[in-house]
């Protein structure tokens, strides 16, 4: 998912639209906006794209000079215009609307305490148990309560949250999520991904930090800590497939950090060909920087359709099958009669490669050796990717031989978990190398609980 949000400027519904329109690749299942005008919370939320939910008219209608807005990827809890965010609440002592991009790993656990007390749910989300917990504890200030109930949650998380008079944002002890803060004039913008700041004309101010929370009001901006246990295990598959590449996280730029995994790749897999090609959109800076070291030209041999939607997201199998075959093409006289190297980000179920690889073969291309730009993914993550299963990670059954003949490639070589560190440029390998690994090592850098391998509603 992703999340954005402005404090204080007259164009708050219009910013934070174009901002959700740069963070569209972080989800596309739903979309909503929150505005408040210092008395009231309003707010509209529509399944699909941004552009599919709102139109200039409903833009307009968002009155206020405060936003917050989200963006959203099936993860925890199903679909359904119930789960999609913001979610806005109305009590008698104010309203609150909540967005949050990550997933809660003992949502299943609080909700079930929270229901045997008398709180009653309106969506499968574990978002709206931190909302339970958050207009249950007995403090005043919401920044105090907020924080009452951040103590209770564990997981990947970061909120924004706004009342009518303040916004306040949040990012797990972890740091396991990307969020940034910036600047538009004298208003305070929060993004879950930088590349929003270029589109609406703010300049980045800096990442916030784990187990940091940070008030937004008239005042101006207060950051303090909630959580003293913080440590960095920022989600690599953040760096290796899921932002946009002219974003920065933690200072390190996307498309370098990508182009490096590719780099490493070139230089573990050793392979000889003809062309180097890229799926796109997410494996060209890896097929590029494999291409410069492997000193194998790089070439435009697979185009995409932009105009079909990702295909992960597709529910089933079959969907997902005829998803790829729709988006991707092979460009015929780039691979006929030559030895290509496909680099893709990553494999999870196998379905886009085999399907790639044959594809290639059949327009003519004479051995395909397939080259992914991060560790064979073995482990579910319980974090807000939706990889929730081991049944559905192909490398948690088999091993890297079995994956190759069952996608039909020549041969296929998964980037090493030491180069991939080194390539995002991290030292050291384990709990303090300042990234999560656990897809690929299974070493989670939370507590895993029994209900957290239940996905929500299955
Ligand atoms: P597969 O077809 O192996 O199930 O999925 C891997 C492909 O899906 C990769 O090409 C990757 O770019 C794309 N993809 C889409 N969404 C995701 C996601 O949430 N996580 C990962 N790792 N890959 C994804
Ligand atoms: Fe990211 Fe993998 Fe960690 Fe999930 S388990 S947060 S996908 S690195
Ligand atoms: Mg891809």
């Amino acid at each position: 998912c992703g999340v954005f949000g402005i404090w204080g400027h007259a164009d708050a519904a219009q910013i934070t639209y174009y901002g959700l329109h740069s963070l569209q690749h972080r989800g596309q299942e739903g979309a909503g906006i929150v505005v408040t005008d210092g008395k009231r919370l309003n707010g509209i939320r529509g399944e699909g794209l941004v552009n599919d939910v709102f139109d200039k008219k409903k833009i307009e209608s968002l009155e206020g000079t405060s936003a917050i807005g989200h963006v959203r990827y099936g993860g925890a809890g199903k679909g359904g215009l119930e789960n999609v965010q913001p979610f806005l609440l109305h009590s008698q002592s104010g309203g609150l609307t909540l967005a949050h991009n990550g997933n809660l790993i003992n949502a299943n656990d609080l909700r079930h305490q929270l229901e045997m007390q008398g709180s009653i749910f309106q969506t499968t989300s574990d978002t709206e148990v931190l909302a339970h917990l958050i207009k249950r504890s007995g403090y005043l200030a919401l920044k105090d309560k907020v924080k009452n109930a951040l103590s209770m949650v564990k997981g990947a998380y970061a909120f924004i949250l706004m009342s009518e008079t303040e916004l306040i944002i949040a990012l797990d002890p972890n740091g396991m999520r990307p969020l940034s803060i910036g600047k538009i004039g004298d208003a305070y913008c929060v993004s879950s991904e930088t590349c929003a700041y270029d589109l609406i004309g703010a300049e980045f101010v800096r990442d916030v930090e784990p187990g940091e929370l940070i008030v937004i009001n008239d005042e101006g901006l207060h950051a303090e800590r909630f959580s003293l246990s913080a440590s960095s295990a920022m989600c690599t598959m953040e760096y290796v497939y899921f932002s946009r590449p002219d974003s920065d996280i933690q200072g390190i730029n996307i498309h370098t950090a990508r182009k490096n995994l590719g780099k490493m790749l070139a230089k573990e897999a050793q392979i000889e060909a003809d062309v180097v090609t890229g799926v796109p959109d997410s494996s060209i800076s890896a097929a590029i920087g494999f291409a410069e070291t492997a000193g194998i030209p790089y070439e435009l041999g697979i185009i995409k359709n932009r105009y079909v939607g990702r295909t992960f997201i597709k529910p089933s199998q079959e969907l997902r099958e005829r998803g790829v075959k729709m988006k991707l093409s092979p460009v015929r006289k780039v691979v006929e009669s030559k030895r290509v190297v496909m680099v893709d980000d990553s494999i999870v179920r196998g379905t886009t490669c085999k399907r790639i690889v044959s594809m290639l073969k059949e327009a003519g291309a004479t051995e395909v050796h397939v080259c992914i730009s991060s560790p064979p993914m073995k482990n579910p993550c319980f974090y807000g990717i939706d990889t929730s299963t081991h049944e559905e990670l192909i490398a948690s059954e088999h091993s890297v031989e079995e994956i190759r003949e069952i996608i039909g490639a020549d041969s296929l070589t998964f980037l090493s978990v030491e180069g991939t560190l080194e390539a995002i440029g991290r030292k050291g390998y384990g709990k303090d190398c300042g990234q999560c690994m656990a897809c690929f090592t299974g070493e989670y850098p939370t507590e895993i609980y029994p209900d957290t391998l239940l996905p929500y509603e299955k």
